[in-house]
């Protein structure tokens, strides 16, 4: 049901070697929303979003999709449960083409039937990677580039996707056209956790949102009350 949480970390800790990047943070996503993560740069926001991904283990805390704990599984399994990551930067594969990269996202789905459906969705919320289909994926623009590693995340069928930074190193108007597509994810059924450097428009987007600040959750609210916050506007919206 909408509103239910589907997404729940408690006590989260996790890092790398020696370094400890989250601090035993709790967060919480319900089902059909969109969730922002902000902070400064080396908050741990990407840390947050590999650790909920299986990409980087948590020393401490639990993780539950849907109720079933998470921590403790490879990565491939957590995408296999719908819960699916799309990296910051693009890691488009150079030397195949676009219609490969989105097959190879597909690679958790075994039916060959569900697969095609899924690229026709893909390329039905993305027309010009239909058009592209045969071009070789390193040679799309940075924008397309970045519709390609969302449509990636797509074959997985996603029931979660959890987005780093998806307009980085884009034109502001392919910002605000990333930003449409997340609206459109959202409202074709994902629920979203979305880590985005530009804190006005993930707070326009978002219902709720957690700061971040040094691996820890320093506040959090209503979207639309954290964008009047005053601390907030000073720290992240230029104010
Ligand atoms: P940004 O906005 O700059 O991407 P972030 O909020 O996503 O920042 P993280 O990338 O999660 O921050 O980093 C959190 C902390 O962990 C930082 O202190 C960072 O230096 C450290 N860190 C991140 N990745 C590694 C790594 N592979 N090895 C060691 N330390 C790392």
């Amino acid at each position: 049901e909408t509103g239910d949480v589907v997404l729940s970390l408690k006590g989260v800790s996790a890092g790398y070697g020696r370094i400890t990047a989250l601090h035993g943070i709790d967060l919480e996503v319900r089902r059909g929303e969109i969730v922002t993560l902000l902070g400064a740069n080396g908050a741990g926001k990407t840390t947050t979003l590999k650790t909920i991904s299986g990409l980087v283990r948590a020393q401490a805390g639990s993780i539950t999709f849907e109720g079933e704990e998470l921590v403790g599984r490879k990565a491939s399994a957590i995408a296999r449960m719908g819960v699916v990551h799309v990296p910051e930067g693009r890691h488009v594969l150079r030397g195949l083409s676009v219609r490969e990269n989105l097959e190879l996202g597909g690679f958790t789905v075994h039916d060959s039937k569900l697969r095609g459906e899924r690229l026709e969705e893909v390329f039905g919320l993305f027309p010009i990677l239909q058009q592209r289909q045969h071009q070789d994926g390193s040679l799309l623009s940075g924008g397309e580039q970045q519709m390609l590693a969302i449509g990636r995340a797509m074959m997985h069928g996603p029931r979660v996707l959890l987005l780093d930074e998806p307009s980085m190193g884009l034109a502001p108007k392919l910002v605000l056209e990333t930003m449409r597509i997340v609206k459109q994810l959202n409202e074709r059924g994902a629920t979203i956790l979305l880590v985005e450097q530009n804190a006005r428009l993930a707070l326009k987007l978002a219902k709720y949102g957690y700061v971040l600040e040094t691996g820890n959750i320093r506040m959090e609210g209503e979207a639309s009350d954290l964008a009047k916050d005053t601390a907030i506007v000073r720290a992240y919206l230029g104010g």
